[in-house]
């Protein structure tokens, strides 16, 4: 019997044996299988001696496509879809990954989710999140609008991780006074893969919809590398810190808002200061393309700076405190401070965050970094540089110049921690 792409296998090489799913892979020399830990292997093609069948694949009943009934006791989650790992398969026939996201074919890849609400799904866009843009945050916040005006109790986001943060960053500077929980849900393995994340990061969120009272953005991914817990972490100040891990995510300069144990389901909260609406919901979804970012290393040479000339906005992820390689005498420094400043004066707002990512920039230490401010570049204190850059290019796009200077040093969305513990620091 032959084997076909979906079916389990045996592969038979030279001085290995390995036991997996066969993976559509024509265009390697390589037989690629998917293990049951959810990692892929590739076997040389000219190693394998024999690649036996253990399982054939079975196709799985097709969806019906019907929507699941309505519970009318139990609240009702809207899950928008954007793309990514998670509730995407391999299609074994076509080797491409396909979405399952109708509220059907995710009560079939996740049953468990019935249990605890209704869900209304939508497909927002189909993609890696590496290859967002601007336009996609615009079209999120939007489709989260409507969610919000058909009264929905809250609303889950689906999403790649990769640039998982800057969408929440992005999606809490657009919305303003949101009264529901947007909780963006992603996956650092496959929901076809049996280590998958995907499940329980979901249904965690829906159990920490349902039953607190929190609103605003916020994200829930896998707190450890068990399968105990999962924790809701602050949008504007939260990294994916490891490739691979399941707990990828983690706080920076702050703490985790709430913990959901995955078995009791009872939810711990940590943190109660999180912010409540104070108004009626406003979407400002306007960004500034012409933003940047840079991260300063050794060996530095001014035309690397120079390349932003005619950029509205530039983020500069400095070295410790907020420093950037500008003292004299070494003239290539000298040449840096005058293309920052160049820069400055010819309209581009500049501002400076640190590569540490832990602790905050300081603006009147080092010389470096007092000579930067008073040329006019804007400390972020301990803000994230990827939150940094969403909220500079957001702001370009919403204000007025003199007032983006102001706002970027101001805590709007939790991205500046005004309260920071210098023990505040990985444990
Ligand atoms: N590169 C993928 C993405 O960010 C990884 C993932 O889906 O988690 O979309």
């Amino acid at each position: 019997m032959t084997a076909k792409a979906g079916d389990r296998v045996k592969v038979i090489a030279d001085n290995d044996i390995k036991e997996g799913i066969l993976m559509p892979n024509e265009e390697t020399d390589s037989v690629v299988i998917k293990l049951d830990n959810g990692y892929n292997v590739g076997i040389d093609k000219k190693k394998v001696k024999e690649i036996k069948v253990v399982e054939k694949y079975k196709e799985k009943e097709e969806s019906t496509g019907k929507k699941p009934k309505k519970d009318s006791k139990k609240p009702t989650i809207a899950i928008l879809h954007t793309g990514g790992t998670i509730a995407s398969k391999v299609d074994y026939e076509t080797g491409g990954v396909i979405a399952k996201f109708s509220p059907s074919e995710l009560m079939e890849l996740f049953p468990e989710l019935k249990k605890i609400a209704n869900f209304d799904s939508r497909l927002i866009d189909q993609m890696l999140s590496e290859d967002m843009r601007f336009e996609h945050y615009k079209k999120i916040a939007n489709a989260i609008k409507k969610e919000i005006q058909k009264k929905v109790d809250g609303i889950i986001i689906t999403h790649g991780t990769d640039t998982l943060g800057y969408t929440a960053a992005a999606l809490s500077f657009i919305l303003e006074n949101i009264d529901i929980p947007v909780l963006l849900v992603g996956a650092q393995r496959s929901s076809d893969r049996g280590s998958s994340d995907a499940a329980m990061n979901l249904v965690c969120a829906s159990e920490f919809i349902t039953k607190t009272d929190f609103v605003g953005v916020a994200i829930c991914m896998h707190e450890s590398t068990g399968d105990n817990s999962c924790a809701i972490l602050p949008a504007t100040k939260t990294r994916k810190l490891h490739t691979s891990r399941r707990d990828a995510f983690k706080p920076v300069n702050d703490t985790i808002i709430a913990r959901i144990d995955y078995d009791t389901r009872k939810i711990e909260f940590l943190k109660k200061d999180y912010p409540k609406p104070n108004g009626k919901l406003v979407v400002k979804d306007k960004f500034e393309d012409k933003v940047g970012i840079i991260k300063c290393h050794p060996n530095m040479f001014c035309d690397q700076f120079d390349f932003f000339k005619g950029y509205k906005g530039l983020v500069i992820e400095g070295t410790g405190l907020g420093h950037a390689p500008v003292d004299p005498p070494n003239k290539l420094h000298v040449n840096i401070m005058d293309s920052i400043k160049s820069l400055i004066k010819s309209g581009t707002i500049v501002a400076m965050a640190s590569q540490c990512l832990f602790g905050e920039t300081h603006p009147h230490v080092y010389t470096a970094a007092i000579n930067l401010s008073k040329a006019g570049v804007v400390y972020c204190k301990d803000m994230l540089p990827e939150t940094a850059f969403v909220k500079l290019a957001w702001l370009l796009g919403n204000y007025k110049k003199d007032d983006v200077k102001k706002l970027m040093a101001e805590n709007l969305r939790g991205e500046i921690n005004e309260r920071l513990m210098k023990d505040e620091f990985l444990d």
